[in-house]
């Protein structure tokens, strides 16, 4: 029988990377909110990534009985002492809105000089098992922002960084080259061995290769 995991959040694109990550490693439904009986989601209270990472996890069992991995993120400003940090996708707002959030963080950043403009996407990732074990494992994807946002990919504050090494901002890359080097992707490729435990599977000697390389 296929393996079922359920990925808390709403968002698409998160889906879709963790889907990258996992599947070819072994066979598993990955499931989203949308995909199970609605419940009361509780607020994003914590100070820290880690804190709501695990916060949306362990409220996901309670409810679906499924091993349940969630995410918290979002981009640490070095000008900004780490802002927006967890409060990234609320910045301009109770609503959810990235281009109001990307907009309002320039306008901010407007007197900033370049040079000052380092930055980070960070991500918390929590695995919760109905049993309660609780795992929780950090990346992170250094940078700088530009001000003028380029590039259609990603989500999110996307447009306006470029990750170190690169030119292209995150929303140029192609989505496959973002997971390399991203922040969710480190985060849920070091919780991965814990997740094919939980769910009974085994990683490959050909997914550890290619990852080692
Ligand atoms: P979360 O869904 O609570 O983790 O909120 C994350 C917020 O941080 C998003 O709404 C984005 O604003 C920002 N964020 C996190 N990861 C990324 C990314 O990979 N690209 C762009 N923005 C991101």
């Amino acid at each position: 029988m296929t393996a079922r995991l359920l990925l808390a959040t709403r968002n698409g694109k998160k889906l879709d990377e963790l889907r990258r990550i996992l599947q070819p490693r072994m066979a598993v439904e990955v499931l989203g909110l949308a995909d199970v009986p609605a419940f009361d989601e509780v607020p994003e209270s914590g100070s820290s990534f880690a804190e709501n990472a695990l916060i949306k996890a362990v409220e996901a069992v309670k409810h679906t009985g499924l091993v349940t991995v969630a995410d918290d993120s979002g981009l640490a400003v070095d000008a900004l002492n780490g802002m927006p940090g967890v409060l990234s996708a609320r910045w301009a707002g109770a609503r959810h809105d990235d281009t109001a959030n990307l907009n309002l963080l320039l306008e901010q950043l407007a007197d900033t000089p370049q040079e000052r403009l380092g930055a980070s996407f960070v991500c918390a990732a929590a695995l919760v098992t109905p049993d309660g074990s609780q795992i929780v494992r950090e990346g992170r994807m250094p940078g700088r922002l530009i001000r003028s946002p380029r590039g259609t990919h990603g989500f999110g504050y996307d447009p306006i960084f470029v990750p170190d090494g690169y030119e292209l901002t995150s929303a140029e890359l192609p989505p496959a080259d973002k997971d390399a080097i991203s922040h969710r992707g480190k985060a849920l490729r070091e919780l991965l061995p814990f997740v094919l435990q939980a769910l009974g599977g085994r990683d490959t000697e050909e997914s550890q290769a290619r990852d080692a390389r």
